[in-house]
């Protein structure tokens, strides 16, 4: 083991030890207000930590902190910067099981089928844009023969970034890390609801990076989220979050001229087609609607147009696959399914169900509750599977961000197509078909940012990801997102006569 922490794998102590601080400047500090705030185990809802609650005054000294190390900091060669990345993304993996026991912990999500799985995708993509860093490269442009003229690659500053709970570590992760290979310092806003793991994260960084190059703050977004986007210090932001947030970021933003990257959220169909395999079809609805997240995914499959000729044995199929999920306690191996992360989210979550039945839907509740008297005040809730109901109901098109998805019958392409489209959000979508034409038609036609023949893979740092529509403005993850969102091109023409 490297580095001067301590691995710790009880997520209970770990909580309680990273207790009430932000990380500013390399050191962990208590707000300036000295304010704190609950976090809570959504599947016990026993208070495991207190979050420093943030607000202007902390934002203020983190993105000094963030200023004055820029400094020094952009001007490292770029390899460099590209090499002590890496080397975060080497710690991030020797603590892979703490993080995944932690973010388990404090989101409910299951250990073994998600939790795992996202801080293992954490530590890749610091690695992965840590060897990127030598692509920090300019052009020569064919001016004129007398004039050496060059575009070159220049950091932008200090970039804000604002995350949401539902996969913190990853999100952060395609946020931060290219920013830092760039010559960026960065100040990151967790989500109120997921602030320990962000901060644990921080901390394994700051072993490794000069201080101040990565600043953290926990708080509510009004109170720190705000201040942070309308800094006048802060060059970028790069925000993932609902589309009501991103429109408030987006107006700040245009106050000083900044750019901004903001990832949304979807309502993301999946089409299949009379044609296609039931079983890699009924696996990618389970997957697509991430029901073992409690469908708290911006993908999420929640549109499930199904053909005619499969529709009765693809429902029948997937209530028998989503009863078999278990649901229980997240840090226990045997788990699939954890909880919903707020009461808020739950009762949200509740009404859309309660409203669907209302327009006429039936509704399939899945999977049992837990009947461990050590859970009975977690936020579980039974995943829904709607059938008959309305295309225009509720739950069939606002984003619900809970494990609530909606099956359609069709038996027209065209109109299928149409219908897909048919919704302000273009996240992702899937086409499930053994017909090449087909797969190929709909792949071109789909409006969305994310487009998925017979499969639902999770995100990799070297695909492009995001949305159109209201799902999105820019792409993350890849080099080009590295280029285009976290450096300022500028171009050299030197006169030689
Ligand atoms: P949210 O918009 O409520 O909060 C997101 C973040 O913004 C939080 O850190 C919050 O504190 C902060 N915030 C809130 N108000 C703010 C303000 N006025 N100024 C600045 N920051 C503010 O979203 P959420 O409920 O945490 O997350 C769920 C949403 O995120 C869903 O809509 C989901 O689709 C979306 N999402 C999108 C993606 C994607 O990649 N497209 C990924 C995950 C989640």
């Amino acid at each position: 083991m490297s580095g001067t922490l301590t691995l710790n794998t009880d997520p209970f102590a770990l909580a309680k030890e990273l207790s009430g601080k932000h990380l500013i400047n390399g050191t962990l500090v208590a707000a300036v207000s000295g304010q704190t705030f609950d976090v809570v185990n959504p599947a016990t809802g026993q208070v495991v930590a207190q979050a420093a609650k943030g607000d202007a005054a902390d934002v203020d000294a983190a993105v000094a902190a963030a200023v004055a190390a820029q400094k020094e900091w952009k001007r490292r060669p770029a390899r460099e910067r590209g090499k002590l990345v890496a080397e975060c993304g080497r710690r991030l993996t020797e603590h892979t099981e703490e993080l995944a026991r932690l973010v388990a912990l404090e989101t409910g999500k299951a250990l073994r089928t998600e939790s795992r799985v996202e801080a293992g995708v954490l530590a890749d993509a610091f690695v992965f844009y840590g060897g990127l860093a030598s692509e920090l490269k300019g052009e020569s442009v064919p001016f004129n023969p007398d004039m050496l003229t060059v575009t070159v690659r220049e950091p932008i500053g200090v970039v804000g970034a604002i995350i949401p709970w539902n996969v913190p570590l990853m999100l952060m992760a395609l946020k931060i890390a290219p920013a830092l290979v760039a010559g960026n310092t960065v100040v990151v806003k967790s989500a109120e609801e997921a602030p320990l793991t962000v901060l644990r994260v921080c901390q394994i960084l700051n072993d490794v990076l000069p201080p101040g190059c990565f600043n953290m703050l926990s708080g509510f977004g009004p109170d720190c989220g705000a201040p942070l986007v309308a800094h006048r210090n802060v060059g970028k932001i790069t925000f993932t979050g609902s589309v009501e947030t991103g429109k408030i970021v987006y107006k700040t933003a245009a106050e000083r001229l900044i750019p901004v990257t903001l990832e949304l959220g979807g309502k993301s169909p999946m089409i299949v087609m009379g044609d296609a395999d039931l079983d890699r079809a009924v696996g990618g609805a389970i997957s697509g609607m991430r029901f073992t997240r409690q469908g708290q995914s911006c993908t999420a499959s929640s549109r499930i147009y199904v053909h005619a000729d499969l529709h009765d044995a693809f429902v029948a199929k997937l209530t028998e696959k989503v009863n078999a999920l278990k649901m229980g306690d997240p840090l226990d191996e045997a788990t699939d399914i954890g909880t919903i992360i707020s009461r808020d989210q739950y009762e949200k979550v509740k009404g859309y169900v309660e409203a669907g039945i209302k327009a006429g839907g039936t509704a399939n509740a899945c999977s049992a509750l837990p009947t461990d008297p050590a859970l009975a005040k977690g936020l579980f809730l039974q995943p829904v599977i709607f059938t008959d109901i309305a295309r225009d109901a509720p739950p069939a098109r606002e984003e619900i961000f809970g494990p609530v998805c909606c099956i359609f019958k069709f038996t027209d392409y065209e109109d299928v197509i149409t219908e897909a489209n048919n919704s302000e959000y273009g996240l992702a979508a899937t086409i499930w078909t053994r017909d090449l034409r087909t797969a190929m038609n709909a792949a071109q036609r789909l409006e969305a940012g994310f487009v998925q023949v017979n499969q639902n893979l999770v995100v990799q740092p070297n695909l492009s990801y995001g949305g159109i529509k209201a799902s999105g403005l820019g792409k993350e993850a890849t080099l080009e997102a590295m280029l285009e969102h976290f450096t300022e091109k500028k171009t050299i023409i030197i006169n030689m006569t």
